[in-house]
């Protein structure tokens, strides 16, 4: 099967470095694959509060000024389009059915607010770490099986994760992941109250349905990948292969993406940068 990768960009501000160095690196691994593996722009705009339009458009504009070309995508087209989440509402709600009628998700009352005040955080050290959903709080198998869409529960939808198994894979780049449903993450979000789907449902129901035999992303989503492992294991689709990237730390260590002041690729562009200086500094850090 040929190489399939994806660019994911979510618009919800300026993209930074860091972005562009993990998008740098799926071209990367990409033309590695050979001549026919194709690059899959997608634009992860679900959450209509917080993306907007010209974040989207200057994400596309920034990326093809970086020297990031792909095959797919909302500005180029393809056999999978469209090629923004925003559109793609039947996709994830066919998704949702299966999970519902399989008796994999359930509706819940609690908010993310409820969880994180009756919540432990499990691993005060892993700031990748979600408070876990206390397990008395949910509901018996079967609950929710009788409700025709996921709007009409007013309430948020979880995956009801299997307490106590390792869930496991290899990273291409990290080696080989563990983590433990029930502590070291716990009943997830795959469809949020305001009748928008979340991330982990959209992402495995895109994958699939765009055919991507590899996902490449930041390692701060390491955990996410055991989530969407269970996804996709309950649709029973075989899930991708996993290439997680670590992260662009700052000079003190801190995680480019969480400083407010991490610089954008407008900024870079607009203060005259020579694209390919960057690229080489990407290049030179994976060489290391
Ligand atoms: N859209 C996500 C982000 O910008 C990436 C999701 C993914 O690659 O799975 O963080």
């Amino acid at each position: 099967m040929p190489y399939r990768g994806r660019l994911a960009p979510t618009p919800t501000g300026r993209l930074h470095l860091g972005h562009a160095r993990t998008f740098w690196f799926a071209q990367q691994r990409a033309r590695a694959a050979g001549a026919d593996a194709r690059l899959i722009l997608r634009m992860e705009d679900l959450d209509a509060a917080r993306c907007h339009p010209e974040f989207a458009a200057a994400a596309l504009e920034d990326l093809r000024w970086i020297g990031l070309r792909w095959n797919e995508g909302p500005d180029v087209g393809g056999p999978h389009a469209p090629y923004e989440q925003s559109k793609r509402q039947e996709v994830y709600l066919e998704v949702w059915q299966r999970l519902r009628d399989g008796g994999f998700i359930y509706p819940c009352a609690r908010s993310r607010a409820d969880v994180q005040r009756a919540a432990q955080a499990p691993h005060a050290e892993d700031e990748d770490a979600e408070p876990i959903y206390p397990a008395e709080w949910r509901p018996p198998t079967g609950i929710g099986r009788e409700i025709s869409t996921p709007g009409q529960a007013n309430a948020n939808w979880r995956f009801r994760v299997p307490d106590g198994e390792t869930v496991a894979f290899t990273d291409a780049l990290c080696g080989p992941q563990a983590f433990v449903a029930g502590s070291d993450f716990g009943d997830f979000l795959v469809w949020r109250r305001d009748d928008v789907p979340a991330y982990e449902l959209a992402v495995v129901a895109d994958d699939y349905a765009m055919a991507i035999t590899e996902v490449v992303r930041g390692a701060d989503l390491l955990r996410s990948t055991v989530r969407q492992i269970l996804i996709f294991r309950a649709l029973g689709w075989t899930p991708p292969a996993w290439c997680h990237a670590p992260l662009l730390l700052d000079e003190n260590g801190k995680r480019m993406a969480k400083r407010h002041d991490a610089l954008s690729l407008t900024a870079l562009r607009a203060g005259g940068a020579d694209p390919d200086k960057i690229i080489a500094t990407f290049a030179r850090e994976l060489a290391k």
